[in-house]
């Protein structure tokens, strides 16, 4: 080993196997590990509050891992970058990709500011199967359609990379010139974001734990059993694979031989999702904001705020939405099939903006990311690519009947319908008086009406999407 001194620059990458920049900055070198928190990037709410209460829990657990040497910053990254590099005499920066947009801009100009002072660096695919410009269709543009993505462009590609071991770090002494992780006040207000705590473990150690236990236990019924809310099929290694505390390669690997193969195929698929939404990020960087399918703009949405509000608190009278709403708030998670039903809700039975989903969720998912989160709205609302077509509205009563028969997902996370019998738990305002009576259930009063008529709702978001029908296809 020489003396010379490398920086690794944590971002979405919280974790020290199969790190790539981390593996290549630590060889032959000293290292500096860099967490620098981006407050000054102008972005829409960049880390949303569940967001930053993982992030917070992470670099604990990524700093004691370090031996208490992580290096953290704030402020300007070109700022801090150059003290640490005049002080350490750095020879090195290296990170890895991230697919923001404005993250990639503020990475091209740091690039080169670096370069220009002989500074060697180099940009990693760590977070990703596949690095987004490496797809694309046989004519050479990209594909907007998930499967043929998926199933030709990226099976086709290069195989995913084998997980790195983690590397043997010899790490500079820095700690009297780096901040706290607490400077960084990155937790909000306490008696929400305690409860996370009894749901999850954070850390690279808490997702190999839950790598293990899905490949162990979820794994072997995952195509069909991922479907039910109640049911322990799913992996919930989201909020993980979003810090990078777990990379896709490792999860992808971890279930090669493990199940049959339309678990494995099905949950590799998943993952596929998780990489044709960061494509369409990067192709489409204002996915976020604006609608894929420009005739959307037209879109008569409703502006009313009380159904927003309700939406948001899980008192819309319609349960299992009320049971995902409120699983969102107190757990920070919301299983898949029910992110689907509040969306469908929101955006066709409300007629509301999905922009103001996609703000809800990116504030309270712990998972939040901001490719996951917009390209999934825009699925739901029928503007985006390969989208849910307009037509399909998730009907809250048969999906709860058929997702959760027996009711314990929503009972548990709607507790004043415990008592009622299922052929009603989705439809209260449907039952008889003596079994509201009997099941201690008083609408109105312990648990509110619908906010809106179901089938009336339905019939106006047909026709309010029906009009945007003629108008040309178009794909911005
Ligand atoms: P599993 O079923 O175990 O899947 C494994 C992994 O594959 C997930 O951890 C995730 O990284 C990826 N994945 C699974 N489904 C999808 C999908 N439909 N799209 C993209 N990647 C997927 N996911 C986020 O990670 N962050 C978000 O902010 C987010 N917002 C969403 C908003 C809406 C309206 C909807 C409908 C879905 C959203 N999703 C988001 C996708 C999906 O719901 C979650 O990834 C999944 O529920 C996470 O649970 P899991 O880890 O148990 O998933």
């Amino acid at each position: 080993m020489n003396n010379s001194v490398s920086i690794h620059w944590f971002r979405q990458d919280l974790r020290l196997e199969d790190n790539p920049a981390l593996h290549a900055a630590q060889s032959n070198s000293l290292l500096i590990p860099l967490y620098h928190y981006e407050e000054d990037i102008d972005s829409n709410d960049e880390i949303g509050s569940a967001g930053k209460v993982w992030l917070h829990n992470s670099l604990v657990s990524l700093n004691n891992s370090l031996n208490n040497k992580l290096f953290i910053t704030k402020g300007s990254i070109t700022d801090e970058i150059f003290k640490l590099i005049s002080k350490y005499k750095v020879e090195k920066v290296y990170w890895n990709f991230c697919v923001e947009p404005w993250r990639i801009q503020q990475d091209q100009a740091l690039k080169i500011q670096l370069e220009e002072k002989g500074i060697d660096v180099k940009i990693y695919n760590g977070s990703y199967l596949w690095s987004q410009n490496s797809i694309k269709k046989d004519d050479g543009t990209n594909y907007k359609v998930f499967t043929p993505y998926y199933r030709k462009g990226c099976l086709n590609a290069l195989t995913p990379r084998i997980p790195l071991k983690k590397p043997l770090l010899n790490l500079v002494e820095t700690n009297k010139h780096s901040l706290s992780i607490k400077d960084l006040q990155l937790l909000p207000y306490k008696d929400w974001y305690e409860s996370f705590n009894n749901y999850w473990e954070y850390g690279e150690n808490g997702a190999q734990k839950k790598l293990g236990i899905f490949v162990e236990h979820g794994l072997s019924n995952y195509k069909e059993g991922r479907n039910f809310p109640e049911k322990p099929y799913v992996s919930r290694l989201s909020p993980h694979l979003h810090w990078g505390e777990l990379s896709p390669n490792q999860a992808w690997y971890a279930v090669e031989n493990n199940s049959s193969e339309k678990n494995i195929d099905h949950f590799r698929s998943e993952l596929g999702w998780r990489e044709f939404s960061a494509y369409l990020l990067y192709n489409y960087p204002s996915l976020q904001k604006n609608n894929l399918q420009s005739k959307f703009d037209r879109f008569p949405w409703n502006h009313n705020h009380n159904y927003l509000d309700s939406w948001k608190k899980g008192i819309t009278g319609i349960p299992i939405v009320d049971a995902g709403m409120r699983e969102l708030w107190k757990t920070g998670y919301m299983h898949n099939r029910v992110r689907m039903i509040v969306g469908s809700f929101l955006v066709k039975n409300l007629l509301i903006d999905w922009r103001h989903g996609e703000s809800w969720f990116r504030d309270c998912l712990l998972d939040a990311d901001h490719a996951n989160n917009s390209a999934s709205w825009q699925w739901i609302a029928g503007c985006g690519a390969d989208a849910a077509p307009y037509f399909r509205i998730f009907n809250p009563i048969t999906q709860g009947k058929k997702f959760d028969s027996a009711g314990h997902y929503t009972k548990k996370f709607v507790p004043e319908l415990k008592l009622l019998p299922s052929d009603y738990l989705f439809n209260p305002w449907e039952a008889p008086d003596d079994i509201l009576i009997k099941a201690n259930v008083k609408l109105g009063d312990s648990y509110p009406y619908p906010i809106v008529d179901l089938k009336e709702s339905r019939n106006l978001a047909l026709s309010a999407f029906g009009s945007l029908k003629d108008a040309s296809n178009d794909s911005k």
